[in-house]
């Protein structure tokens, strides 16, 4: 847990979310700013910076949050229809808050993703 980082402080419960599903080492609550009409975010709660320092230094945790992910996918209505899952990663990659975070986007067409 480091103090300032915004992720850690909501798996602290320090800040409020809104959570949608908890695992003993996983918290998924949903996106402040939703993406799409179903859009929550999956985090580990022990601070990992990103998906590849996370696979890195933990790849039992990062199998963890992809099972949360698709239990979060199951349960918001989205494993039939479908589901994009995305882990910005890094400043290329537009991730913005450096606490790894996996994004389930879904409730609508989300049409191609490189168009
Ligand atoms: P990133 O660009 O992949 O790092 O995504 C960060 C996401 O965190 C964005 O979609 C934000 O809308 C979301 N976000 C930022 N602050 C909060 C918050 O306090 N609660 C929930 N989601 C947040």
């Amino acid at each position: 847990m480091t103090s300032e980082c915004l992720f850690c402080r909501i798996a602290a419960g320090e800040i409020p979310a809104e959570v949608v599903r908890e695992t003993p080492t996983t918290l998924a609550f949903r996106d402040i700013d939703p993406k799409a009409p179903s859009h929550v975010l999956v985090i580990p709660r022990t601070h990992h910076p990103d998906v590849a320092a996370l696979a890195a230094a933990d790849p039992g945790l990062a199998g963890e949050v992809l099972a949360t992910a698709a239990a979060v996918a199951r349960a918001e209505g989205l494993a039939g229809p479908g589901f994009r899952l995305i882990f910005n990663t890094g400043a290329h990659g537009g991730q913005e808050v450096p606490h790894v975070h996996a994004h389930v986007l879904g409730g609508a067409p989300l049409g191609p993703m490189l168009a």
